[in-house]
């Protein structure tokens, strides 16, 4: 008989474990990741009563699924990096923080394929690299997994219409650095019908990555399906709180069908940037306003939050701490929150466990760093969020 419970579509097969590991902004990490969701017994039928997890393995890109964002002479080098010279790689920004490394071209077919597969999958019954250009890698980016997804997404969603208005799309980007790459992708001042709506919450200063007018707070004439919402060193969940009711007043404004979530983790605290001081949990309503498990488990459990969502990885370099992070989300996705107590398993299937030294749990707490985002500068952003929130409404309203 078939199982009756909703299913999680985990996208994920040995070979995108492998080339991923490879990364060289992120080596071995991928390998940590899958290991420790396996070892927590994610994958088993039996790990939550609520939704069950289906592993689906990655297709390849093809060429032409690429070429829906990517421009041709960039995929002509970075799938043929053999006859590179310095003059090229230096063209298509694959040098610095992103330098070729053996097995680049198979990266790019399976991380592009990942997103094209988790889309497709979302097309049936159930179920980030951000800085990436069309025509260059970037910021330890060489191929535009969420602009792909988005793109397959809006496909997919011309080809089955849920009704008089066409299908909107919502991407929240929760990564430390500003998602320059997808938001300069769908950046539209002059078009009259948006239906993809863009929204980075990240941290900005002067000579910090990515830089970039677009990454500051929204003035009266930008764009309002362009939104960036920046916080200052040290933000805390009770920051986050505040700047998430900005983002639950954008969703209510926009009103999407597809939800995606980029869930960069070098936002959270104990990341060697840092910066921010969130911590990944708990993610009740009681004492886990504001984390980011509250915040991701918003976006998948609360009724407000309809239609269908896609949650993608990105940065995050403290390996560990990615793999922790990742797993309790994904236990947060099957509808049973793993205790942020529970301790790292230190049996044969984790032959990683002297990583997770010296909590061995899974928690990623909180420091002590001071919170600079001040009063004042909060209620800025929750100025120009409701200017914004008012103005994607009335452009709603006269399409
Ligand atoms: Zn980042």
């Amino acid at each position: 008989m078939e199982d009756p419970r909703p299913v999680v579509a985990y996208i994920a097969s040995k070979e995108l474990m492998q080339i991923s590991s490879l990364l060289p902004s992120n080596p071995q990490r991928s390998t940590l990741v899958h290991t420790l969701a396996r070892s927590l017994n994610l994958y088993s039928r039996e790990f939550s009563t609520e939704r069950f997890l289906q592993l689906v393995p990655p297709q390849k890109a093809e060429r032409s699924q690429l070429n829906l964002y990517h421009t041709d002479d960039y995929l002509n080098f970075v799938l043929n990096p053999d006859n590179a010279d310095e003059l090229s790689k230096t063209e298509y920004g694959l040098e610095e923080d992103c330098p070729l490394f053996r097995g680049v071209s198979l990266y790019v077919e399976l991380v592009g394929g990942a997103a094209i597969t988790a889309v497709k999958t979302l097309q049936h019954p159930r179920w980030g690299r951000h800085h990436a250009k069309k025509n260059s890698a970037s910021g330890f980016c060489y191929v535009a997994d969420c602009v792909l997804a988005i793109m397959q997404l809006r496909r997919l969603a011309q080809q089955t219409p849920s009704g008089p208005r066409k299908p909107r799309i919502m991407y929240l980007d929760l990564d430390l650095h500003f998602s320059d790459g997808v938001s300069q992708a769908f950046h539209q001042t002059s078009s009259t019908s948006p239906n993809i709506l863009t929204l980075s919450i990240h941290h900005t200063a002067p000579g910090f990555f990515p830089s970039t007018p677009l990454a500051d707070l929204p003035t009266p004439t930008s764009d309002p399906f362009t939104l960036s919402l920046p916080l200052q060193q040290g933000a805390s969940n009770a920051t986050f709180l505040r700047a998430w009711a900005c983002v639950e007043r954008i969703r209510t404004a926009f009103d999407p069908d597809f939800v995606v979530v980029q869930c960069g983790v070098d936002s959270l605290a104990g990341d060697p940037h840092a910066i921010f001081n969130w911590s990944l949990g708990p993610c009740d309503d009681i004492s886990g306003r504001g984390s980011l498990g509250w915040c991701v488990s918003r976006v998948l459990n609360h009724p407000d939050w309809r239609g269908k969502k896609l949650l993608l990885g990105g940065g995050g370099y403290d390996s560990p701490n990615a793999a922790r992070a990742w797993a309790y989300l994904t236990s947060i996705a099957l509808g049973n929150p793993l205790p942020l107590n529970t301790e790292i398993p230190s049996d044969e299937t984790n032959e990683f466990f002297p990583q997770y030294a010296p909590s061995f749990t899974l928690d990623v707490p909180a420091g002590t760093m001071q919170d600079r985002n001040t009063d004042e500068y909060l209620r800025s952003v929750e100025r120009v969020f409701e200017e914004a929130a008012i103005a994607i409404q009335q452009r709603l309203t006269a399409t």
